[in-house]
């Protein structure tokens, strides 16, 4: 069976960044479930997983636009302390490096710290994975056809995917 829409895709993958870094990897636990066509995985990744079946085994290199984007420099923003951390938090310190996840206007984010001062910390709001080239090294498990209620909801279930 090939990888196409309607098709719900286990893969097992390695990601590394250009300098061979490890950034992530499923090995080791469950493969990753999704729903294909319906933009689940980043779509330039589904591209290259079209038309694929299991057992297949590939090298897929994203460039930052086809992935988290280009590391934006405006991005980081200084915020009062106090609104991070709310009344009840008032002695806990913050770490540079830190992830933090905030509300926005654009939902809640995960954001990275960069600075902290006296009354005021820097947030990093760019994606962890922004300005870096992916490279992805996929075996794909299993192909199947999703359920329909897999359809209805969009995304994969079970194993991998989601659970409700
Ligand atoms: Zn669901």
């Amino acid at each position: 069976m090939q990888v196409g829409k309607g098709k719900v895709v286990s893969f097992h993958y390695r990601l590394k960044d250009a300098n061979d870094n490890l950034l992530e990897e499923s090995h080791g636990g469950e493969p990753t479930a999704y729903l294909h066509g319906n933009q689940n995985i980043l779509p330039a990744m589904e591209a290259e997983l079209e038309g694929k079946q299991a057992g297949d085994s590939l090298q897929i290199s994203l460039t930052p636009d086809q992935a988290y984007g280009e590391y934006n420099p405006e991005a980081v923003q200084r915020v009062p302390l106090k609104r991070i951390l709310g009344k009840e938090n008032k002695n806990v310190k913050l770490q540079v490096g830190q992830i933090l996840s905030v509300d926005t206007d654009k939902g809640p984010r995960q954001v990275r710290v960069v600075k902290v001062g006296k009354f005021n910390v820097d947030l990093d709001t760019n994606h962890p994975l922004a300005g870096v080239n992916l490279n992805f090294n996929v075996e794909i498990v299993e192909v199947r056809d999703a359920t329909e209620e897999e359809v209805s909801h969009g995304h994969a279930h079970g194993p991998g995917g989601h659970h409700h």
